[in-house]
């Protein structure tokens, strides 16, 4: 499945050599194999044949256009928590009637816009949100469709940054407060209630995904309930969440399969549409980010490699202690005897690396590597912290390739600062 192997010497992204890439566009660059995109969104869609089911691929994931393009050519609707991610979606070709709008903020002009639209739905998060949405939509003379957020309050066993289903999160409805809220939606004007949804993390990856089992059987408990006391449901959006493999190899991913057959079993006798918000699985190891190493640097028993990406390019590591391996793009460096090393790249802070303590062959200066299962949250976080322009993203397509993104020059992040009167050149202090 994965698109990313060793012909003729080197790395490459399908049929394409990363090393060539890199001689055209420079390094650092972001670089996604569509066939990794098809593929994995086949699976999961394959998985869930013979349920009436939608994936919304979660936009923030990777939300270059050429990726959301390709999505929506496979019939992809999409998740946005955002009026920008809608937009995006929007110009890249997905219909309206195909997104639906998440997050626990989202300000009146936002759904103002959303509503006008005529998006999917919305998944509501609060009781606020809910009243301001009302009068939005009413005021527009429009109905909203809604699902309710539930949070579960299982623990979804990842990250803390990327837990979401827990009562301390930020996230979702208390279960209790459900039907309450499903009541005060149907009796509010400008809103349709036809959904349940949750979402409990990112990156879950345990063994028997028994996170999702614990929160489909809830959710199944209160769709029932739901649809007992008169709610015209319609739909059950299972959220993401579903974790990749970052040691590549050496670890088995959760199978789409298997996520599938829980929900079939836990939600699959209740006649509802089922919607996916599917992000990292989809992205996550469909892209790499390609770097070239500046300097090899011999610490007091420590070896730095400096390479020209940092974590203003892919900030994971530092934000969630994430795993990335770190492939050399020549494939006979392979073979040189591995030498424990942190590489790091050029901004000034600690927190700057892409891979600690980890044993790899002895890079030296010039050499390119990969660092893998960068599709998901990597270019959509960076930033240009220390005044470094936000890296290429190239899309590959067996034999071919394009740049998806250019790189941004210095001169026109610079030339987005304004200098006030009082310090125009030429005025006196
Ligand atoms: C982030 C997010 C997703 C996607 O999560 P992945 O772990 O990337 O699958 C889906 N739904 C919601 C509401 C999210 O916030």
């Amino acid at each position: 499945m994965l698109q990313f192997s060793y012909s003729a010497g080197t790395l490459h992204a399908e049929a394409v050599s990363l090393a060539a890439i890199a001689a055209e566009v420079g390094t650092p660059f972001y670089c996604y194999s569509s066939a990794a995109l098809e593929g994995q969104y086949k699976a999961l869609d394959k998985a869930f044949a013979g349920l009436d089911h939608l994936i919304c691929y979660a936009v923030k994931a990777n939300s270059n256009q050429a990726v959301l393009a390709t999505m929506a050519r496979l019939g992809a609707g999409m998740d946005v928590v955002s009026v920008g991610e809608l937009k995006r979606a929007l110009s890249a070709g997905v219909p309206a009637g195909k997104v639906i709008f998440a997050g626990v903020g989202k300000t009146r002009d936002e759904m103002a816009f959303a509503v006008a639209q005529g998006i999917l739905g919305f998944n509501v998060e609060s009781e606020p949100e809910l009243e301001a949405l009302s009068s939005v939509a009413a005021e527009l003379g429009r109905t909203a469709r809604i699902a309710l957020r539930v949070n579960p309050d299982v623990d979804a066993r990842t990250h803390a940054k990327i837990s979401t289903g827990k009562a301390e999160n930020k996230f979702g409805i208390p279960f209790s407060q459900a039907p309450r809220l499903m009541d005060r939606a149907r009796a509010l004007p400008g809103l349709s209630a036809v959904g349940i949804h949750m979402h409990i993390g990112s990156q879950i990856t345990d063994a028997r995904l028994q996170p999702f089992r614990d929160a489909f059987g809830l959710m199944r408990d209160l769709a029932i309930e739901l649809k007992g006391a008169g709610h015209a449901l319609e739909h059950l959006d299972l959220g993401g969440g579903l974790g990749v493999s970052y040691k590549l190899g050496n670890e088995a991913p959760p199978q789409p399969a298997d996520y599938a057959t829980i929900a079939r079993e836990t939600l699959g006798d209740l006649g509802l549409k089922i919607v996916l918000e599917p992000g990292r699985l989809l992205v996550g190891n469909a892209g790499v980010l390609v770097t070239a190493v500046i300097f090899v640097k011999e610490g007091e028993g420590r070896r730095f490699t400096v390479v020209d990406a940092a974590m203003n390019d892919l900030i994971r590591p530092t934000l969630y202690e994430a795993h990335h391996e770190v492939w050399p793009v020549a494939d006979a460096r392979r073979a040189d005897a591995p030498v424990v090393q942190d590489v790091v790249g050029p901004v000034c802070e600690t927190g700057d690396y892409l891979a600690l303590d980890r044993s790899l062959p002895p890079f030296g200066a010039g050499d390119l590597v990969a660092v893998m299962t960068a599709g998901a949250y990597g270019a959509v976080m960076a930033s240009t912290y220390n005044t470094r322009p936000l890296v290429p993203e190239v899309l590959v397509r067996g034999t071919d390739w394009a740049v998806v993104r250019p790189r941004l020059d210095v001169e026109s992040i610079i030339a987005l600062d304004r200098l006030p009167d009082w310090l125009a050149p030429g005025q006196a202090r």
